[in-house]
């Protein structure tokens, strides 16, 4: 019954989403442009099986209570802070993202501000808009030939290196784990050796504690002499005065940054860092990963995490209930359980099913601290009877078959 399932996508979400549920036979859609309000949320998620947000959206504690009937949640976006996390594992509902759909937006960009900067064009820029004709070759280059540093190797910091390396760039990287280098790619062996190395810093690492300042006053020193440094990963991670101050004493060449520290909520909100006015220091709002492709991206990878879940109970990529991949159906009905992941849950289920002679053709189980997630397939004549049981079983949360 497709159309009992009620989908509510709201923030403007890409068309691509809800067309791919039409697609799917879903015909209780919504779209809203906007975000709403917690009350507004409490009155319209009640029905709710599905909902897309973005990144205003607040899914909060008492908004999940309010949705009996949510199944899953889809953030548009790459965060997913969001929503309430851990009340949303112990209501049962799965939580998604899209990690990696803007990751060639973003590589795209920081080939291309490299550029722009190697060749001192944003000053040149600037000036002709002046009035000021600033012909001159000195102190600027190709690519080619040149060394890209990459701090960070994981899916935008390897899709940089690919791309410079067809312009023909060399590229070092360091990352903390052991990474496969793509084509010619160089793997160093600390992030010092990239930083004395390179002629173009890129960095590419998450926001964690050990990245917070990471590129400092302490080993912006060790920069190669007119290095150029670039910024596409979070505010945090560089030292944004000791950055400024090295441009200042012209150490360093040029700076790409599209991350801050602290980054206005709105467009038109007043926005200070201390590279404004600097030389050669592209300054962008965020935008690394905004284009439309990447918007597109998004709308599909949720849209099938989402689906894979309500059709197939698959979870993979899933931030609340623990994620499982699983294979098709195969002759038998699925049952999906989820529970507080105390001690015995499985063997009451496994009790509880075969004192009634209820056949398991398959059984899949992940837990993380607090919720255990398991998947059962069994024979489709007593498949209800199942049901009723895996309900009664001690810290049940929620119980699901699919059709
Ligand atoms: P990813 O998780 O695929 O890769 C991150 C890599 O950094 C991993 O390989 C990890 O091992 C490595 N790493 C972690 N700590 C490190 C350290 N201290 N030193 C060296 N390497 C370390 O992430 P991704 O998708 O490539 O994203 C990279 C960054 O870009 C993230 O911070 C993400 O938030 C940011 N991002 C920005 C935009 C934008 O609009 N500017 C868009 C998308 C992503």
């Amino acid at each position: 019954p497709k159309e009992r399932i009620h989908i509510l996508f709201l923030e403007n979400i890409s068309d691509k989403a809800v067309q791919y549920f039409k697609q799917q036979g879903y015909t209780n859609v919504r779209k809203l442009s906007g975000a709403l309000s917690e009350e507004e949320l409490i009155k319209e998620v009640k029905d709710v099986h599905l909902i897309g947000i973005r990144s205003k959206t607040q899914i909060t504690a008492k908004v999940l209570d309010a949705a009996k009937k949510l199944q899953a949640i889809g953030c548009f976006c790459i965060g997913v802070n969001q929503v309430d996390l851990k009340y949303a594992g112990k209501k049962g509902v799965v939580v998604f993202n899209a990690p990696y759909s803007n990751t060639r937006s973003v590589a795209e960009l920081v080939i291309g501000i490299s550029v722009m900067l190697i060749r001192k064009i944003s000053d040149k820029n600037i000036a002709a808009h002046k009035g000021i004709w600033m012909k001159d070759a000195k102190g600027s280059y190709e690519l080619r030939g040149k060394t890209l540093g990459l701090i960070g190797y994981g899916n935008i910091g390897s899709q940089v290196s690919v791309l410079a390396e067809a312009l023909g760039m060399k590229v070092l990287f360091y990352d903390t784990e052991t990474k496969l280098p793509l084509g010619n790619a160089i793997a160093a062996k600390s992030m010092k050796e990239v930083l004395g190395n390179s002629d173009i810093i890129s960095l590419h690492v998450p926001e964690t504690p050990q990245t917070k300042n990471l590129i400092n006053k302490n080993n912006i020193k060790h920069f190669k002499k007119g290095a150029i440094l670039l910024n596409y990963a979070r505010g945090e991670v560089v030292d944004l005065k000791a950055l400024s101050e090295a441009l200042k004493e012209g150490s360093i060449a040029g700076a790409g940054i599209d991350v801050y520290p602290w980054e206005p909520e709105k467009n038109g909100d007043r926005f200070e860092t201390p590279l404004q006015g600097l030389p050669n220091v592209i300054l962008t709002p965020h935008i690394g990963g905004s284009t439309e492709e990447a918007q597109q991206n998004i709308g599909e990878d949720v849209s099938v995490k989402l689906f894979q879940y309500l059709e197939r109970g698959i979870t993979n990529g899933s931030h609340s209930v623990p994620a499982i991949g699983l294979p098709p159906v195969d002759g038998a009905h699925r049952i999906l359980h989820i529970h507080r992941n105390v001690p015995g849950v499985l063997s009451a289920i496994n009790t509880a099913l075969s004192k009634n002679n209820i056949n398991i053709v398959g059984q899949y189980l992940k837990t993380n601290e607090e919720i255990g997630y398991v998947v059962l397939d069994v024979d489709k004549k007593l498949s209800k009877k199942a049901v009723e049981l895996l309900k009664e079983v001690k810290e049940t949360i929620k119980v699901r078959m699919l059709y």
